[in-house]
């Protein structure tokens, strides 16, 4: 039997830790391309909202990144999910313990005038939707509508009992000239082996700071918003129920399209019906194609390794094409407060 040396053994051990290192650091330089190869909103030449002037009492919205949406009819305000704060991603892949962002909910309170708040509807209790909810809410004197778990974020936050309405399915709320209803849905199945992420529910009040992991999906719902002038679907999951919105007819329809691309493009054509076909909607405004990661403000699409709305982008339009061709489709852009429901006109 040959003798091994110790000589050798060190000269094994140098080689295979240098050949680690070495996979450590290609590796490290992929991830990096990976993550900054993105496409970009540019290159999807969709009509812009039309513009109009807003009267007073016009309903306008406001889209704030992912699915965040603020409704405002110059009496009352509706804001669609609460969340301001961004965790960073190594927040998220570390699991660090979060929590709300005061200095950045009081800005943006106050950047976006939101004076008149009568409730904050969560889509589902995801962080991405509901992580700010609580803070919001303590801030103003508007109730939370949603799920238990929603009204389990609530009480974490310390908002009172009275500011909080756990939904009964196809009930509609009313709040000035608003009216809401929640419509039981599901959350899109882009987990492990088409599961949910972070699924289950929240039976207990949610204690911040706490990893993201901690906000659980609750209950999903697509959001019917209806008003004297006209009514708004927001979809903020890219999952659905067949059938479940026939009967709603809807001027605008604003789903998520966050990792559709993965769900291939069946499904995607499925969901379209769901939402736009069921619906008869004349304008059609994907929402949370942005990268939630990146701070309250900035958007940027996902790195395309993740997902590729550019790509979905394409879909769409084919989609708009084969089924409904009297629609718009309309990237939002964020932070403008543009009118709710423009007149028809040939251009738009
Ligand atoms: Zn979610």
């Amino acid at each position: 039997m040959p003798t091994v040396s110790t000589e050798q053994v060190k000269r094994w051990a140098i080689r295979t830790a240098i050949g680690a290192a070495t996979v450590g650091v290609l590796g490290s330089v992929l991830a990096v391309l990976l993550w900054r190869d993105r496409g970009s909103l540019e290159s999807i030449d969709w009509h812009q909202y039309p513009d109009f002037e807003a009267a007073t009492d016009t309903v306008t919205f406001t889209w704030l990144g992912v699915s965040t949406l603020l409704f405002d009819d110059g009496e009352t305000q509706i804001l669609i999910d609460g969340f301001f704060s961004r965790p960073s991603l190594a927040d998220i892949v570390l699991g660090r313990f979060v929590e709300s962002d005061a200095a950045t909910i009081n800005r943006v309170i106050d950047e976006y005038r939101m004076r008149r708040l009568a409730a904050i509807i969560p889509v589902h209790s995801h962080f991405d939707h509901a992580m700010d909810i609580g803070a919001i809410a303590n801030r103003s004197s508007a109730s939370i509508l949603g799920s238990e778990t929603s009204a389990n974020i609530a009480r974490g936050a310390g908002v009172p009992e009275d500011q909080i309405v756990v939904v009964e399915s196809g009930e509609e709320y009313n709040f000035g000239r608003f009216t809401v209803t929640l419509i039981d849905s599901v959350h899109a199945p882009v987990g492990w082996g088409g599961s949910v992420p972070y699924a289950g529910t929240l039976d207990q009040p949610l204690q911040t700071p706490a990893p993201v992991s901690t906000w659980r999906e609750g209950k999903s719902y697509s959001i019917v918003i209806r008003h004297p002038q006209g009514t708004t679907v927001v979809q903020g999951s890219s999952g659905f129920v067949e059938g479940a919105l026939v009967g709603v007819q809807a001027d605008t329809v604003m789903f998520s399209v966050a990792l559709l691309e993965g769900l291939g493009q069946d499904y995607a054509e499925r969901y379209w019906q769901a939402l736009v076909t069921a619906t008869g909607a004349a304008h059609v405004l994907p929402i949370h194609f942005d990268d939630f990661t990146q701070p309250f403000g900035e958007i940027r699409l996902y790195p395309r390794a993740i997902d590729d709305f550019v790509k979905v982008a394409g879909w769409l339009e084919g989609f708009r094409q084969s089924w409904d061709l009297d629609a718009r489709l309309h990237i939002p852009e964020f932070g403008r407060q543009v009118v709710a429901y423009p007149p028809a006109s040939p251009e738009t």
